[in-house]
């Protein structure tokens, strides 16, 4: 791996473990050339389901979506980020081992208030409230990003 300071080639790795339940791998690396040390992190690429949203059309897994729809609901909860990359894990592992080639969103959406229930209660009402009455996780984030615009939050 090219360092990122100084482009050099002659990087290696310092020390390497595993995160988020083991479904990463973080590496130290240390340029040969400059000295900078520099963080990565691995994940396997395993096939994802294509979703089936509530007006059947059909669209590549998000993951960022995904992401930012969790961090959005545990905005200033106290949850941290490894907390967060374990639920994106759990749910990942939990669609890719249906072995459906196509999951309905409502299914992911469901999913998601599982693993929020066992974060946060907070953020699990504030993702369930809204999204029960969407059943869609991308007009779910739709309303959350108008809610947050409007500075409201009924849940603090
Ligand atoms: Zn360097």
């Amino acid at each position: 791996m090219f360092c990122p300071f100084c482009n050099a080639d002659d990087t290696k790795v310092i020390d390497s473990r595993l995160v988020a339940n083991g479904g990463q791998v973080r590496r130290r690396r240390e340029c040969g050339a400059c000295g900078e040390r520099f963080t990565t992190y691995e994940l396997a690429e395993l096939v994802m389901p294509r979703v089936i949203k509530t007006d059947g059309s059909r669209q590549s897994f998000d993951e960022d979506k995904l992401r930012a729809g969790l961090q959005r609901a545990l905005e200033k909860r106290p949850v941290s980020i490894e907390q967060i990359e374990v639920a994106i894990s759990q749910i990942k592992h939990f669609l890719q081992v249906t072995g459906e080639r196509e999951v309905p969103s409502q299914i992911i959406g469901e999913e998601v208030m599982r693993q929020l229930r066992k974060l946060d209660a907070v953020a699990y009402v504030r993702f369930a409230s809204v999204y029960r009455s969407f059943q869609d996780i991308s007009e779910f984030q739709a309303e959350l990003n108008r809610l947050n615009a409007d500075g409201k939050d009924a849940t603090d």
